[in-house]
């Protein structure tokens, strides 16, 4: 089960889901460790005030994380989940030396992931992607290119480059500019796991690479001198 997976049922009023707190998958248990439940409040679908009317029984109840506490609220219909809250994502390590709009951008796009929001999600991380190519001074052609010439330059490997051009391809250009589509959990994955890796590809080692990009007479936009912002 990958963290993008979205909440699921595990057992009778139990939930496995992302904990925001423990920053991973967890899970949200209905009885605490003293046995006792945390609270629950069914009623009739048709007695509440709306049209979602289904013929069954909706059942609010209070769960705990079972690692860290943390309160989640889930809605089962039925005994079957349907929503669960909190709506938490996936957080990973970024490199010390990242840049402040890098990481808000990769944040940005795990937010989305969080809500399920895929699409957006992928716009983002095609955001990260030319954020941290023009921050190197690669800002002269498309962004397919510009990964062609960063292999070519040496400065990331070959494989990393068509990785990160296929979520160029994918979720950048079709998303915004092809007919409507989905876009998966699964591709939100891959992509998020190539983008994660050209973010470490410079700046795991960003002296290393701004030396290298020296070598090779690359002009660095001024604000590479700077010390990256705190986040
Ligand atoms: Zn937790």
């Amino acid at each position: 089960m990958n963290n993008f997976d979205p909440p699921k049922q595990a057992g009778d009023y139990d939930v496995n889901a992302y904990c925001p707190v423990c920053n991973s998958r967890s899970n949200f248990l209905y009885k605490a460790n003293d046995g006792r439940e945390y609270g629950y409040h069914n009623t009739p679908a048709q007695e509440l005030k709306s049209n979602r009317d289904f013929g069954g029984e909706i059942v609010f109840r209070l769960l705990g994380c079972a690692t860290c506490g943390v309160a989640g609220l889930a809605e089962f219909h039925n005994r079957v989940l349907y929503r669960f809250d909190p709506h938490a994502q996936v957080t990973i390590n970024l490199p010390d030396d990242t840049p402040d709009d890098i990481k808000r951008e990769f944040r940005s796009a795990e937010n989305c992931s969080g809500i399920e929001e895929y699409r957006p999600g992928a716009t983002m991380l095609r955001s990260t992607i030319e954020k941290v190519l023009i921050k190197h001074g690669y800002n002269e052609n498309d962004l397919f290119q510009k990964l062609d010439q960063l292999a070519e330059d040496k400065i990331i490997t070959r494989t990393l480059a068509k990785q990160n051009q296929e979520i160029v391809r994918i979720l950048g250009n079709d998303v915004l500019h092809g007919i409507w589509r989905e876009v998966f959990p699964d591709e939100f994955a891959t992509a998020y796991k190539y983008t994660h890796r050209l973010i470490e590809a410079f700046y795991d080692d960003h002296k290393s690479v701004l030396a290298e990009l020296q070598e090779i007479g690359k002009e660095i936009p001024d604000e590479e001198s700077q010390e990256p912002e705190s986040s």
